[in-house]
This record gives C-alpha cells, structure tokens and sequence, in this order.
C-alpha cells in the first residue's frame, strides 16, 4: 500500500510518525494510501527551514519568481492528463471535471506570471514640499494553507503560486482524504528553478494543523473548507495575533423570473446542482422559482431523471460518488429529516445502483419541494445532489430569502428584463453572483469571497479595486548602496 510521502527541504520522504490515516476510493473502498499524521518535531523543522528559504528568495529579482511560474504553468499543462486522471481515482468526479479543477489551479499559475504588475507599489509626489511617498508591497514570511478535499487541485494551487511568487514561504497542509493531487502537484513545483524549502507539504489532521496555527514562525493562513472547522481556525490563529483568511460554506441560490429562457434555466440547473455530486461550494442548492416560473419545475424532474452518477472513466456519468461512506450517510440522515420536517421529495435518488461499482458512494439526483425556510435540509449546506425547490411571488421575496440565509457565497438570477436582473445585482447579499450564469466563478484576476457565514477575515483571496488614473507616469529607479558596498565610498547627498 502507498505511504503518502511528506516535502520538507526539498526532499521527498516518509514520515517517523506511527500514527496514519487512509484515503480510500470512493468508488470501491480499496484504501488508496496511508496519510501520516506527522511529529511535531516534523513540522517544527518544515516552519524553520521555510523560514530560512524565505529569507534567501524574498531577495531573488522579481523576474526570476516570475520566471519560475511560467516554468510552472508550462509543467502543469504538459501534465494535465496525469493530473486529472490522479485527482479522478482520488476525488471520484468525472475526468472532464477533473480536468477543469486543474485548470481553474493553472490559471491562478498564470495570473502569478503577472506578479510585476500585481506587486508594484503606489507613490504620491509632493505629499509635502520636497517630499514623496511611494509604498511598495513586501512578502510577509512563512504562509500556510490548509485545504478542503473537493477541488483536490484549484484550491492548493489558488495558494501557494500567488504566496510565493510575492517573495514568501508556504506550508500546504492538504485533505488527508486527497492527497496524492497536491503531491503531484508539489513534485512539478520542485522541478522549477526554486530554493529547496519554498515550498513544503506536511499532512495531519487536527493537531498537526494546531501545530501549523501556534506556530511563531508561520505568519499567515488560508484555509478553505467546511464553517465549523474554518471558524475555528480563524479564531485560533487570529488569536494568535496571525493573518487569517477562511473560505467556507455555502447554500448558493439561484433565481427563476417568469421571462427567463426555459431551456437554459433546465440545462443551468441540471449542472449547477448536481455536478461535481453538488460538492462544490458554488453548486446551486436552492431554486426560487418566481410566480409562473414554477410551471418549470416536472420539466426539470424530467431531465434530472435522465441523469446518472458514474465512474470517472464512465463517459456517459452525469457527476461522481461522495467522497466517503460517512459523507453519504450524513446526507441520507439530512434527507430523511426533510421529509420528518414535511419537506416532499419529489426525486428520491437514494439507493441507486452502479452494477461495476457496487461500493461506491452513489446518490441519484435528489429534489426537494415544499421546502420552509425554517427546515434543516433549507439551512444546512448538503454538499451533495439535492436540490431544494421554493415557489416565491416576486423578486423581493426571493431577495429577502437569500439575504437571511447564513451564506453568502453564491448565486444566480435567470431573466430577459436589464431592470430585474439590475435590482438583484444591486440588492443581493452575496459574493459572487451570476445574471444568466449558474456558477459565477470569477477568473484570478477579481477577488473570490463570500459574504456572512461563507467567508471569515477581511484579507480578500485578491481584492484588487478596478480604479484606473489615466496620467502620464515617470519611472524613477534608485539605487542605494549595500553596508558591504561602503568602504571608500564618499557619499555625497547634495550633487549627481
Ligand atoms: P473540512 O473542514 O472537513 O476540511 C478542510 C481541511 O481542514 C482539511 O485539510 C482537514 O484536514 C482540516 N480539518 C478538518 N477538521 C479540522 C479541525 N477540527 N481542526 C483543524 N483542521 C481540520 O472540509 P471538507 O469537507 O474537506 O470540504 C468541504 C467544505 O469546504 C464545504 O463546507 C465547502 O463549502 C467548503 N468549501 C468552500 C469553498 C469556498 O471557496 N468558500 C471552496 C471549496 C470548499
């Protein structure tokens, strides 16, 4: 059986510890590897030499960094299949999915290429007589990210490209049920032209990421995962006095108006709430069909019944298992609570049937109607292929829903009318929303963050403001003289 291994200064080895967890496949159970759970000691050693390679690469020019992620994007495409297909066998989702968790990943690697426009500075001339101001965007040291187990790729690779290029350190502490992606991952990063403790990947679970939070040498998180964990995190390391952003969860809404197109609200539908096995934090849970619109909802229950879970391999599977057994369960609890609360299930995937892969984690698409918002199976993120379906009168009541609910990632409204969708834009509490577009996932280059519950921290995944100052601009490069540099040298401040 694989042993996953740990990166620590640039070398790939096993760890002493004795204590393991496993991934195992959700399509049959077969443990796929042994996931340490490492020495403090381990860790300890990762935050110093990190440290160390920090202080070394935060002074190497910014064309080598960026250099380095050209190098990389360049490793990451010519190994996309390998990649996928690692993910697929790990994560369970369809090859197309999983080749599309990649290249979300690659193209924050992109992004990183632009690192000397992203990091320059901003300076005022004559802020007083004589006297300038000019701010430049310095790395903050060793940053660590801890990540979720659904998007096995985009989301290390939304972290430690955008860290290091900016002159820091990073620590990735993956899902222990996911590993092998990030190791892959990690092992094409070390073939670039990097400073062998850049980049470390250590694994655990709730302690060893304790260790990660009290570290005194670590000075900044990103975690992405579920809100309980990531509260904690937050808490723990904003505690500490340390930099913390924490992207959570979701129950993304999406709006039917009476004048939307029919067969792209269905189609928008189908995908954004059951793709992925809906384990993404931008799957759309909740449909609020508004007025007429509800005359949709048999025909949706149609195509969803046309749709099938699968293996990776499968090219007629619609999305994947759950991850794990215990995922699964917990979601047949959530469903049989719904219908004790009054909840109707108007699709009922349950006890579905792969005839390959009979120990997978399979759940057939799942619609819910007659849903109060007072009801579990509404409030709590499932994570999987349900579907809640309200009827609301009007925009406004659609509005109010959304805005009270604890989440704030996500959402989406469909409509012919500007003045419709113009209101929502406006009046709608969440981070990301789509007009026509069921997951409105935005490109590197605009910040990702939820509102409320979906989001704690006010660091944004990249909060870059779209203001531009069309002006003439005059670069000015000083040199100044290193310590070293000094002897013999006269300086004079007052000529040439
Ligand atoms: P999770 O919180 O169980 O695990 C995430 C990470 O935290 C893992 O690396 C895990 O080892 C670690 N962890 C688990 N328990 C811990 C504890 N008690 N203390 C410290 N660390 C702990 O999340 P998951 O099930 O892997 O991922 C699914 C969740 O992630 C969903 O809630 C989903 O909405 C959320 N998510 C959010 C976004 C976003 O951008 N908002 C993106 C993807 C996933």
């Amino acid at each position: 059986m694989k042993t996953i291994q740990t990166l620590i200064n640039g070398a790939f080895r096993e760890s002493k510890t004795t204590h393991f967890t496993t991934s195992l496949s959700p399509l049959t159970q077969e443990v796929l590897a042994k996931v340490p759970c490492m020495l403090k000691s381990e860790i300890d050693e990762a935050a110093t030499i990190a440290h160390n390679a920090y202080l070394e690469w935060k002074n190497t020019s910014i064309m080598h960094r960026t250099r380095v992620m050209l190098e990389y994007q360049g490793l990451i495409k010519k190994h996309l299949n390998e990649l996928a297909e690692i993910l697929s066998i790990e994560q369970g989702k369809t090859i197309d999915d999983a080749k599309g968790d990649i290249t979300r990943g690659y193209e924050v690697v992109e992004f990183a290429c632009s690192a000397p426009t992203l990091l320059m500075g901003e300076t005022v001339e004559n802020i007083s007589r004589a006297m300038n101001t000019f701010s430049y965007r310095q790395p903050l040291g060793v940053c660590a990210g801890i990540t979720p187990f659904n998007f096995p790729g985009m989301i290390p690779l939304w972290m430690f490209p955008l860290a290091i290029v900016a002159g820091n350190a990073f620590i990735l502490k993956p899902s222990e049920m996911v590993p092998q992606t990030a190791m892959r991952l990690a092992e094409l990063f070390m073939q670039c032209d990097v400073p062998k403790g850049i980049l470390q990947v250590v694994h655990g679970q709730k302690e060893q990421v304790d260790m990660l939070l009290d570290h005194p040498l670590i000075k900044a998180y990103s975690f992405v995962g579920s809100p309980k964990v990531g509260a904690y995190i937050y808490s723990r390391a904003t505690a500490n006095l340390k930099r913390a952003q924490a992207l959570v969860g979701a129950k993304n809404h999406m709006v039917i108006m009476p004048d939307a197109h029919e067969e792209q609200v269905i189609n928008a539908l189908v995908g954004a709430s059951m793709g992925a096995a809906g384990q993404r934090c931008m799957a759309i849970s909740v449909a609020l069909f508004v007025g007429d619109s509800k005359k949709l909802i048999p025909k949706l229950i149609d195509k969803l019944k046309a749709i099938k879970p699968g293996a990776y391999n499968d090219p007629n599977a619609a999305y994947g298992p759950l991850i794990t057994k215990a995922a699964l369960n917990r979601v047949l609890e959530l469903i049989e609570n719904g219908i004790k609360e009054g909840a109707e299930l108007l699709l009922d995937g349950r006890g579905i049937e792969i005839k390959e892969y009979p120990n997978g984690n399979w759940l057939g698409p799942c619609v819910f109607g007659n849903i109060k918002t007072h009801m579990e199976i509404y409030k709590k993120e499932i994570f999987a292929p349900v579907l809640c379906v309200l009827e609301v009168k009007d925009l406004n009541e659609a509005l109010e829903i959304i805005n009270n609910n604890e989440f704030g990632n996500g959402t989406s409204i469909f409509t012919n009318s500007l003045s419709s969708s113009s209101h929502f834009i406006k009046e709608v509490a969440v981070g990301q929303v789509g007009v026509n577009i069921p997951i409105p996932v935005p490109l590197p280059f605009f910040s990702f963050t939820g509102w409320r519950g979906s989001f704690y921290g006010d660091l944004h995944a990249y909060g870059k403001q779209a203001i531009i100052f069309y002006t003439e601009t005059k670069t000015i490069t000083q040199k100044y003289f290193l310590q070293e540099d000094k002897d013999g040298v006269v300086f004079n401040f007052q000529g040439n």
